[in-house]
């Protein structure tokens, strides 16, 4: 790898008329994190992308809402880029292939395919709806499927059984548009010569460009032959119109991946204040090592019409394209009935963005396999990687390190072998979110987390803040930890770059990456700790599997009689009549959460450390664990009942009892205002 590369990376263009889902997350997330990551290393790494604006499906669209397509197209294009700004997707510039400059390229790739002698024209027969005035494109046909029988299947395959076939070959065909059969009529088609380049796409196909399974898929196209590709649209279409053919448009599918040209070409002339020529874009295209990710459902497109258009308008090719599978939630395909077709909007309603960025990182490799997004092992990966294992070691240390070492962190490490052990790993990580198996980083990353919890565990620092002879000992353990912290941090910061910047500022730190963080970070006071990440509870993931349309609020009748019976047993009747004797023989105290843990095989509780100003920490068991995060815990005050007896538990010996209220539906800890301290009374 040459030491400061040049980098243009794209993802696929999404098409303009519709929301962006997390089904295309998947693309925008893989190709982010990568480019964040070469960021990281000092590359320079320019990523573009734009709207897919034309085509049949848009043209009708806008009829259909009644505006114009350049006005559905810019009201999706601001979702979209609102969209991907809120999931932290890193473009440098978000356009849109509707754009004079995409314009020109498109012209000038057809102009010079044209006279390369690449171009033909044949006269074809094509279904025409009479009434609509239009050349019907196969989705727009359905009719009774010529295998099967049946009913109502689109023009180019039945859903039922699966077949392909034309849409002439259908039984009794109809305009989806306006419910009449539609006419054959000619019309005069342009057709790029694919088969010209037969040649160059194999030396392209076995050039290392390609995973192996595209690759693969490659070579049998090739054997299987290639055919002319239909470039051309008859009015009325929204695109391009083809030069010297009047009435003929582009095919959306040839400006589209120009529109990588013409996007870069925009941004060129922002960042240069001035305005492009069309050689000048050209020249600036070859100076760029390209990367293409795409879905698989596009490889055709991307890896043999593009290559193709971009030698035959004497234009440089990618280095590579990187292809990636589809995204199955809960084992199924995404679908609207089941309420798991979930727009970006929906999800960012409910969960953070970066909760989804991880998830997804920790599940993508470098193949084409399709990934499965399972809300249940989603839950208890971000649960327990992101809040039981990373935050986990900051929210501890930090606390204690603010609580009991006025903030400031220690001059030295007391663990340098174990501080490079971390820096070391490094390279590992670095070179999996290279290859983009970024499943293999997020697990290397979680070990060493693993490792930097069991540091925190066996130093136990949580027992030394009431020996002013331990603060050192504290300061020294908590510095440590978060210098592993921080290294953590800086690896995942191609996939949690909004937590990675909090972190950055938290620890003034100035930047956080893979380089900077081999000097420790010492000396210095660090700002209060806040909070990092919440858990996912059951009442964020209760929307999901909601049909789309919100129409069903019918819940099964045997629930909502119970939930009825229920409602009246909320107030609870008061106890007898005690004297002031009675209440006085309980001790209650003011107590400090030094520390709160999950504990394994109990969903109800939590382990407290409590702090009762007696220099002796206390372990106290709390059912609280539905109702609170531990990492929330650390640093209040609650109200301990210090002189019960100690019980022994499953899990251990319990000190004591925190006071809460609840109605057994809710839980609230009961605190004391600011200024209390630990181990005052409470009468
Ligand atoms: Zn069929």
């Amino acid at each position: 790898m040459p030491q400061n590369r040049k980098l243009l990376v794209t993802s696929a263009l999404p098409y303009a008329n519709g929301p962006i889902h997390i089904g295309h997350l998947v693309e925008y997330i893989q190709t982010d994190v990568w480019v964040r990551y070469q960021r990281l290393r000092g590359h320079s790494c320019t990523y573009v992308c734009a709207d897919d604006t034309h085509g049949t499906p848009i043209m009708l669209k806008a009829e259909q809402e009644g505006v114009t397509p350049e006005a559905l197209i810019g009201r999706v294009g601001q979702e979209h880029a609102r969209d991907f700004a809120d999931f932290a997707i890193s473009f440098d510039y978000f356009g849109s292939t509707h754009c004079p400059e995409n314009e020109k390229l498109a012209q000038d790739v057809y102009e010079r395919s044209r006279r390369g002698g690449h171009i033909t024209t044949r006269v074809v027969e094509q279904a025409f709806d009479p009434v609509k005035n239009l050349f019907l494109p196969d989705r727009f046909i359905k009719g009774t499927c010529p295998r099967c029988h049946s009913p109502d299947q689109y023009g180019d395959s039945c859903e039922v059984c699966g077949a392909t076939y034309a849409p002439a070959d259908l039984e009794n065909p109809v305009s989806a548009l306006s419910g009449v059969t539609p006419i054959t009529k000619s019309s005069e088609h342009h057709f790029f010569r694919l088969a010209d380049f037969a040649s160059s796409l194999r030396a392209f196909t076995e050039a290392g460009s390609l995973q192996p399974e595209a690759a693969n898929k490659l070579r049998e196209w090739l054997d299987t032959g290639l055919t002319d590709w239909d470039i051309s649209r008859d009015a009325p279409y929204f695109g391009f119109s083809i030069p010297g053919a009047p009435d003929k448009f582009f095919y959306v599918w040839l400006d589209a991946p120009i529109g990588y040209i013409a996007t870069l070409w925009r941004l060129l002339n922002i960042r240069t204040g001035r305005a492009l020529s069309l050689e000048q874009a050209r020249a600036a295209w070859g100076e760029y090592e390209i990367h293409h990710f795409i879905g698989k459902d596009i490889l055709y497109f991307h890896a043999l019409f593009w290559p193709a258009m971009l030698e035959a308008a004497g234009l440089a090719r990618p280095r590579a394209i990187h292809v990636h599978g589809f995204l199955t939630v809960n084992g199924k395909k995404m679908s609207k009935s089941r309420g798991t077709f979930i727009t970006a909007r929906e999800y960012l309603e409910h969960l953070p963005a970066e909760y989804l960025r991880y998830y997804l990182a920790a599940k993508l490799g470098s193949h084409i396999e399709d990934i499965d997004l399972n809300f249940d092992d989603f839950r208890a990966r971000i649960n327990a990687d992101l809040v039981g294992k990373l935050v986990n070691i900051a929210s501890r240390c930090a606390q204690l390190l603010t609580r009991f070492a006025d903030g400031r962190l220690a001059d030295q490490l007391p663990d340098m072998p174990l501080f490079h052990e971390f820096i070391a790993a490094g390279n590992a990580i670095g070179e999996h979110y290279e290859r983009r198996e970024y499943s293999r980083a997020v697990k290397l990353i979680m070990e060493l987390a693993d490792r930097a919890n069991r540091y925190v565990d066996e130093a136990r620092p949580w027992e030394m803040g009431r020996d002013p002879q331990k603060r050192m000992a504290l300061r020294g353990i908590c510095t440590q930890a978060l210098n592993l912290f921080r290294i953590l941090m800086a690896y995942l910061q191609p996939i949690l770059p909004v937590t990675a910047a909090r972190v950055a500022t938290w620890l003034c730190a100035i930047d956080l990456t893979f380089e900077s963080v081999h000097a420790p970070l010492v000396g210095h006071t660090i700002a209060p700790y806040e909070h990092l990440m919440r858990r996912i509870e059951d009442k964020d993931l209760a929307w999901i599997g909601a049909p789309a349309n919100g129409a069903s609020q019918a819940r099964p009748k045997v629930a909502q009689a119970a939930a009825e019976e229920q409602a009246p047993a909320a107030t609870t009747p008061a106890s007898p009549t005690i004297g002031i004797a009675d209440f006085s023989r309980v001790d209650l105290r003011v107590a400090a959460v030094v520390d709160a843990q999950l504990v394994e095989e109990a969903d109800k509780l939590l382990r407290l450390t409590l702090d009762l100003g007696d220099g002796r920490p206390r372990i106290v068991f709390a059912g609280i664990r539905r109702a609170y995060d531990p990492q929330t815990l650390i640093g209040r005050h609650v109200i301990c009942v210090a002189n019960l007896a100690p019980r022994k538990m499953r899990f251990g010996v319990s000190e004591g009892m925190v006071l809460a209220a609840g109605d057994g539906q809710d839980i609230f800890l009961l605190g004391a205002d600011a200024g209390a301290r630990p181990g005052m009374q409470v009468r």
